[in-house]
């Protein structure tokens, strides 16, 4: 391909924007990356130059995994100085963590990285998927008059919003509408122009250098609270030896029952090492746990904030520490820091 001033690198993985339905079961089904292209013939009419590479095969997001992050982040590594930018589609199923996981395994990035996907495949009639993956490529080639990227960061571009990869979450099944990002501001929306909110957005540091992480420890679990919750359970599920750390997902402001054995279940899971964050079951907001006793008695047992992050940017930050071998101590008060953007300070 010819080379422009501008070039994006697409990296498809799979999801319902490149689908078609199985004749016999009538299931979606992933397909080739031809098949998207070919219902998309404005690609060609792009002023930028656009390669792609596809997973083979592409991928139902529900059966993505870390190892496939860290597949990604060596392709954006391996072409990191080749790009302007990147945009990767992606099921809708997971996007989130997959943006979540990026944006810490990609540290110092100062390119975009612009995730989208679609509710209906490309073929359909009413197909979301054109208008998100041409907006998407836009946005990815998007620079100041300096030449610097608008958008130096991981992104998830989705029904005309574009937000922040580590603070979106998978909020609709259905309605196009499919992500929120409750807890930070839009990075911008897409009318008959972009519209950018340079406040909101990460600001380009030049001379940085991308450090491509591939390491994670995947050794953890996410834990609902439910009012009538069970000892025995708990305790089995806190006592586990391969446990390396819990996604604690407990009520309003980060309260739990006031049950003493659930405490010194933490407590003693605590002083094995394994590390426990706090995440607000609520859909928005923040976790506060000096504010009432029922949260109080958590910190007095080790659990740790996470603040107002999402789950699935908590779940891949501990996974990505963990991987890292820092000491538990240093990992327990980076679990509290924003270190990606993915924290409110
Ligand atoms: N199951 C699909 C996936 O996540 C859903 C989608 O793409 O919207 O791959």
């Amino acid at each position: 391909m010819s080379r422009n001033t501008t070039s994006i690198l697409i990296i498809y993985t799979g999801g319902t924007i490149g689908m078609i339905k199985n004749p016999d079961t009538g299931a979606l089904e992933s397909f080739n990356f031809d098949h998207l292209l070919n219902h998309v013939p404005e690609l060609k009419e792009f002023k930028v130059a656009i390669d792609a590479i596809t997973f083979n095969p592409p991928i139902d997001s529900s059966d993505m995994e870390p190892a496939m992050w860290s597949r990604i982040v060596t392709i954006i590594d391996s072409n990191y100085d080749k790009y302007d930018g990147f945009v990767i589609l992606h099921g809708t199923d997971t996007m989130s963590f997959t943006a979540s996981a990026l944006s810490f395994m990609l540290e110092d990035l100062m390119k975009p990285v612009i995730l989208t996907g679609s509710q209906l495949p490309i073929g359909a009639l009413r197909t979301d998927g054109k208008e998100n993956l041409i907006t998407a490529i836009e946005i990815a080639a998007s620079k100041h008059p300096d030449g610097t990227p608008v958008v130096p960061e991981v992104c998830v571009f989705f029904n005309d919003k574009l937000m922040r990869g580590n603070r979106t979450t998978k909020i609709n099944s259905e309605s196009f509408g499919a992500f929120g990002s409750n807890n930070y501001p839009l990075l911008a929306t897409a009318g008959t122009d972009i519209q950018f909110f340079p406040n909101n957005i990460k600001r380009y540091l030049p001379g940085l250098k991308l450090k491509a992480h591939h390491e994670y420890n995947s050794n953890i679990i996410i834990f609902s609270l439910f009012p009538g919750i069970q000892k025995e359970v708990v305790e089995k599920l806190l006592g586990a030896s391969e446990l390396k750390g819990v996604i604690f997902r407990t009520f309003g402001a980060g309260n739990a029952p006031q049950k003493k054995w659930l405490i010194d279940a933490l407590s003693k899971a605590t002083a094995e090492g394994k590390i426990i964050i706090n995440i607000t079951q609520c859909a928005g907001g923040s976790v506060h746990m000096e504010r009432y006793e029922t949260g109080l008695q958590l910190l007095q047992a080790g659990v740790i904030s996470g603040k107002d992050s999402t789950v699935e940017a908590a779940l891949t930050k501990l996974m990505y520490l963990l991987g890292t071998g820092l000491p538990v101590e240093e990992i327990r008060r980076l679990m509290s820091q924003d270190i990606a953007g993915e924290i409110t300070l």
